[in-house]
């Protein structure tokens, strides 16, 4: 049995970024990694934009302008302005090249076919120049630069469809116990709902995994067998839960030794998630999670976050961790270090009842897990402890 700090040194050291590119549609690129640098392949904005509802000038000494037509949002009008002349123009028209300004509508008065101003307009005020953003052919993104919604809509406004994007890992879960059964199916007596599967499916997509798959297998040996095989050939990253305990149906931690998986940890000195294992085959990486829910949650935030974002290249691999005022008492069990579900809000942390790993609804209630190390077994109030907080 390892410490936790060693287990987490494994995971980081063992994961390596995947560097493999794949070609996404831009609306699917959310929360990918550019695989290349991305160059404009047009002047943005292309032409020379009014920023606002009003009038373009050719400008002159006077505050009255003669007024020769309009230009709306999509036209493809170029007037001639002579000095002295003015047109009405709308945010996003282009303003033609004979005009050198714009003024905001509030600041004109109108009179018929003139407009008179109170103040001379500096040249080129609310005016957006041809390539003000970014110019064609130069560099609008550099690679390894991640697709927030803001840079899909940059890279959709230059007009890219397509973008080269740094691979996510292919992932399976795998699901293992003959006592689960379906949502939506009569539970019979002995059964209950499978959630880890749907549990572990949430949390991927919240971080932007979508390529998952889900395999359910029953407490028997060549099953888990060859089910495991497949996946461990197919994937990137394997997230097994359940079956990894010492029960005489626990199958997956024989099957795993009998697939040649380098074991890097097994067990691991902590409260819940003892049964934990993570290893790898080729580019591989499996981690056997224990099958009771929240146990199995808390190793997912714990270690398989960690190495979805190595694999992902993120430097912020880790939730974060911050220290708070503790709002209740607590005595641990035992000597291993523990992780509780808890409440964190205004700077202080209150841990929840209900602690136990079958417990999934106390989790549903928490937004963060405290950390009590090994060294500590009572937590007293106003205790400063140490606080994982969840992503949202
Ligand atoms: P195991 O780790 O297989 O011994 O399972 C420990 C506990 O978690 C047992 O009570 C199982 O019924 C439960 N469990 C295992 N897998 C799941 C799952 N996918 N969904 C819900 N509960 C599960
Ligand atoms: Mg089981």
């Amino acid at each position: 049995m390892i410490s936790i700090e060693e287990a987490l040194r494994l995971v980081k050291n063992t994961i390596k970024p995947l560097l493999k590119e794949t070609v996404k549609p831009v609306e699917k690129a959310g929360g990918y990694k550019l695989y290349k640098d991305v160059f404009s392949p047009i002047n943005m904005p292309p032409f020379r934009q009014s920023a606002m509802d009003g009038y373009a000038l050719n400008l002159n000494d006077s505050l009255t302008y003669n007024l020769i037509g309009e230009i709306k949002a999509g036209d493809n009008l170029q007037p001639n302005l002579k000095k002295g002349q003015a047109v009405r123009i709308f945010t996003g028209a282009p303003v033609p090249e004979t005009a050198n300004t714009v003024v905001m509508q509030e600041k004109v008065v109108v009179n018929g076919h003139s407009i008179s101003i109170q103040n001379q307009i500096p040249v080129n005020t609310n005016i957006r120049s041809e390539g003000e953003q970014v110019t064609k052919g130069t560099l609008a993104l550099t690679r390894g630069t991640k697709l927030t919604p803001a840079a899909i809509g940059f890279l959709s406004s230059l007009g890219i469809k397509e973008v080269s994007v740094i691979k996510k890992p292919l992932i399976a879960i795998v699901t293992t116990g003959n006592e689960l059964v379906e949502a939506g199916e009569e539970l019979e007596y002995g059964q209950i709902y499978e959630s880890n599967s749907k549990m572990l499916l949430s949390t991927l997509y919240s971080l932007n995994f979508y390529d998952v798959t889900i395999h359910k297998i029953e407490d028997d040996y060549k099953t888990t067998l060859s089910k495991l095989k497949e996946v461990i050939t197919d994937n990137d990253l394997v997230i097994i839960s359940g079956g990894i305990s010492v029960g005489d149906y626990d199958f997956v931690g024989k099957a795993l030794q009998e697939l040649s998986i380098t074991e890097h940890f097994y067990k691991v000195k902590q409260k819940p998630g003892k049964p934990i294992f993570f290893g790898t085959k080729d580019n591989t990486h499996i981690f056997a999670l224990p099958g009771n829910p929240a146990a199995a949650l808390t190793c997912f935030y714990i270690y398989v976050y960690i190495a979805l974002q190595k694999m992902t290249n993120n430097e912020a691999f880790e939730l974060p961790r911050i220290k708070a005022k503790s709002t209740s008492k607590f005595i641990k069990n035992g000597d291993r270090p523990q992780f509780l579900k808890a409440v964190y809000e205004d700077e202080k942390v209150s841990i929840l009842e209900g602690q136990s790993s079958a417990m999934l609804q106390t989790f549903a209630l928490s937004n963060a897990i405290v950390f009590l190390p090994e060294n500590v077994s009572e937590i007293e109030i106003n205790d400063m402890l140490e606080v994982i907080l969840l992503p949202n």
